[in-house]
């Protein structure tokens, strides 16, 4: 039951959690909106997740981010999905209604808009090479396409995984498959997106230089310590840009907002105040 005292409750449910800088950049949207919010980050185990977010909804819970290792999870405690969280099968955004949870995935369109409006990349006929084929990987090939790519090529360590992801998401547009032994003939490409969690293990990648197209874009999902190998490979063999996915987690939060909300928050001023920390 909720208090109408109280301001909404929101959170962002994963394992581990405490590093999470949803809170900070949620709280950070509503200051400069003037808007009153709790949003807690709430730590979850893949047993307890259903019970632990069933108790949020009973005490007022309103909307929800989630993140590993429950966005497949969560897909499945929906009553309706997005477009394209059915598409990617995972859920990141969590919206409560009368009879359940209506469940969204805004991480494709946090990339996209990160590429585009911060990083000033036009997609349209671009050649994408995407490193994984992982949740993180599936939830970024439609927007990629949507927003015009004209060739995805996806490596994984585990090509049957990249075949996987190939063959659900192939109406989305042409998806190439490559061993990840055949990148030095995988040919040049326009932008490479790296969206592995290699280097949370401490494994640096070896990837051949000849995968940078002229004036290439290099974009590494994580950020933080994780993205630096990849970054420091792609500046040391010429990329003319190189991110790690700070904006694209701002920019997913953002379009969550903006579904709870109605509201667009000023997402620039967020990463600029978010990097100068
Ligand atoms: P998953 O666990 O679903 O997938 C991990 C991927 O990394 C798989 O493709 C896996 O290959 C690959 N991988 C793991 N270890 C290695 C290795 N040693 N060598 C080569 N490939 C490896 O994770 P997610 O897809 O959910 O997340 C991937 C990354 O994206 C994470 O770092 C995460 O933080 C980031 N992310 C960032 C977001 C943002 O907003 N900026 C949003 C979502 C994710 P295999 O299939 O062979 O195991």
């Amino acid at each position: 039951m909720s208090d109408l005292t109280l301001p909404p409750r929101f959170a962002v449910f994963g394992q581990p959690i405490t590093h999470s800088l949803s809170p900070r950049i949620h709280r950070h949207f509503a200051q400069g909106l003037g808007i009153a919010l709790d949003y807690q980050a709430i730590e979850a185990t893949p047993e307890l997740f259903p019970a632990t977010l069933a108790r949020f909804a009973s005490q007022g819970g309103i909307g929800a981010n989630v993140t590993l290792p429950l966005k497949e999870q969560a897909a499945t405690l929906c009553l309706e999905l997005s477009p394209a969280a059915r598409r990617s099968g995972a859920v990141n955004t969590l919206v409560r209604r009368d009879d359940g949870w209506f469940g969204d995935n805004t991480d494709g369109s946090g990339l996209v808009r990160d590429l585009e409006a911060h990083l000033g990349l036009a997609l349209a006929q671009r050649q994408v090479l995407l490193l994984g084929a992982g949740g993180a990987a599936r939830g970024v090939v439609s927007a990629l396409f949507e927003a015009g790519i004209a060739e995805l090529v996806v490596a994984n360590r585990s090509i049957e995984r990249a075949r996987a992801l190939a063959h659900d998401l192939a109406a989305c547009g042409p998806i190439q498959v490559c061993d990840w032994q055949e990148l030095d003939q995988a040919g040049a490409f326009d932008l490479v997106l790296n969206a592995t969690s290699a280097a949370r293990q401490g494994v640096v990648l070896a990837l051949p230089a000849s995968l940078l197209g002229a004036d290439a874009c290099a974009y590494d999902l994580s950020y933080g310590d994780s993205a630096r190998p990849f970054l420091e490979w792609a500046t040391q063999h010429g990329a003319g840009r190189a991110s790690d996915g700070l904006g694209m987690l701002v920019e997913q939060a953002a379009q969550a907002f903006l579904i709870w909300h109605g509201l667009r928050p000023d997402s620039a001023a967020t990463l600029a105040w978010l990097r100068g920390q």
